[in-house]
């Protein structure tokens, strides 16, 4: 194992400090209920879902309510059971509109899951395969990758190591440690389940080493496990990001424009195994998931809720807002999206919501750049963040693309380091997405 990734950085002295102050101990995971849930068809990579349902139907938990033909896609469920009430635009992350399906919860939570566990150990691949794409599991790390076009994996690639992935890519987020000290077992079960679909190779669990009650969880339940280990990371960021995982416990690089499974590789997040669990053992789609809400709110903890709950109720549940709010943040402080509406809904990927007042909001005032190179070297893929920002600004994206822009994996450790709050991560990924969309339109013009 590699001592770190290459580039990085670990919390400077005040960032420890507002990690310390925003830290959460809690024995257990609340669960909040709303009345109305708001389920955007498109919380994915990949083609959206269509709706599959009208205002007015009734529809279970779990229900189907939306789909799409296309194989890089994820179905979408309804994440309670109770009446459509809609099927409109809505505010997502991005602060744009998506189409979305409004249901009102009747507290029934009527469904179709099953009553005694699937089992998975005698059944055929294709099965398990079918039962995951059947789920709309999307990676819950925040990548949101579907899970089953994962596993697609064509036979002549070989599979040696599956990196189950315990590091939140960012500092002030808690949901999947407290996952992994409450539901170690399940996620175990999950990983079981996929190292069947790869055929066997070895499992290596990447745990941060500021999380001792996770790590102390995830060895007991692996002791009888030879092909399992779990792995103690040190605490810098972003070594939560895929390539970055790969090379710190593998010492392998993946090439650019390869993909892990190249390499031999499949990650996965933890919380995302405890959905693959819960999908082949029940029969349970991905409908809720465990979200932090820190910051500068009265209550700050780790909430299980339905996907589709707006954040102002997350942040209500979690006392309200401390001070008068500066900044709301979906995710982390790294690769988060700071919302313009508390009328965004959570997705299958929203491990944070973030609320800052104006003490703590120094973290992200923009200043000009005093070239000390701190995000050049915090850089994990060496690209030189200052330089991109700059000609991206100016509207220079040829250079963008010779300094690599597409490189880019959005990890956020620039801006983070960044001691002019230079929103880097942000133009930086503009910049990788314009370049790739001018290649695209030059191809199909040539
Ligand atoms: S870290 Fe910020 S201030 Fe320093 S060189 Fe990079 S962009 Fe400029
Ligand atoms: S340029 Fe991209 S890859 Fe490099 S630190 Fe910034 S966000 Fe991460």
């Amino acid at each position: 194992m590699k001592k770190k990734v290459t580039g990085g950085f670990s919390l400077s002295p005040p960032l420890k400090a507002l990690k310390k102050k925003l830290e959460i101990h809690q024995q257990t995971v609340s669960v909040f209920e709303p009345n109305m849930v708001f389920i955007p068809l498109s919380q994915h990579i990949g083609a959206p879902a269509q709706p599959i349902v009208n205002p007015g139907d009734y529809v279970k938990q779990g229900q189907v309510i939306g789909e799409s033909d296309a194989f890089v896609s994820a179905k979408v469920h309804a994440s309670v059971s109770g009446k459509v009430l809609d099927i409109t635009e809505w505010p997502n992350q991005n602060n744009q509109t998506t189409q979305t399906i409004v249901i009102e919860n009747d507290f029934n939570y009527d469904n179709d899951f099953l009553s005694t566990p699937f089992s998975w150990e005698e059944a055929s691949n294709d099965l398990i395969k079918k039962k995951i794409q059947q789920a709309g599991i999307a990676g819950k790390g925040g990548a949101t990758f579907p899970t089953h076009v994962k596993f697609a994996i064509d036979d002549t690639k070989k599979i040696d190591t599956l990196i189950l992935n315990g590091a939140e890519c960012e500092p002030f987020l808690s949901s999947d440690a407290l996952l992994m000290e409450q539901a170690a077992s399940k996620i175990i079960e999950g990983a079981l389940i996929a190292r069947k679909l790869l055929h066997d190779p070895l499992i290596i669990i990447g745990i941060e080493d500021d999380k001792p009650l996770a790590i102390a969880a995830m060895k007991k339940t692996t002791t009888s496990y030879p092909f399992i280990q779990v792995k103690v990371l040190p605490t810098v960021y972003p070594t939560g990001g895929e390539k970055q995982l790969v090379e710190v416990l593998l010492d392998r690089e993946v090439p650019l424009g390869k993909l892990t499974a190249d390499i031999g590789v499949v990650l996965m997040n933890v919380a995302t195994s405890f959905a693959l669990y819960e999908a082949v053992c029940w029969n349970k789609p991905l409908i809720n998931r465990y979200t932090t809400v820190t910051g500068d709110v009265q209550q700050p903890q780790v909430i299980q809720s339905p996907i589709g709950t707006l954040a102002g109720e997350l942040i209500d549940f979690a006392g309200g807002f401390q001070g008068a709010p500066s900044k709301v943040i979906l995710g982390g402080p790294m690769m988060g999206r700071t919302v313009t509406t508390l009328r965004v809904p959570t997705t299958k990927g929203s491990n944070g919501i973030l609320v800052f007042n104006e003490d703590n909001d120094w973290l992200f005032t923009e200043n000009p750049c005093i070239r000390c190179n701190k995000c050049v070297e915090a850089c994990p893929m060496r690209l030189m963040p200052l330089s991109i920002d700059q000609y991206f600004r100016a509207g220079d994206y040829d250079k963008c693309d010779e300094l690599l822009a597409e490189a880019c994996i959005s990890c956020g450790a620039c801006t983070f380091v960044c001691p002019a709050r230079r929103n880097l991560a942000a133009t930086i990924t503009e910049a990788k997405n314009k370049v790739s969309a001018l290649k695209k339109e030059a191809l199909q013009n040539a």
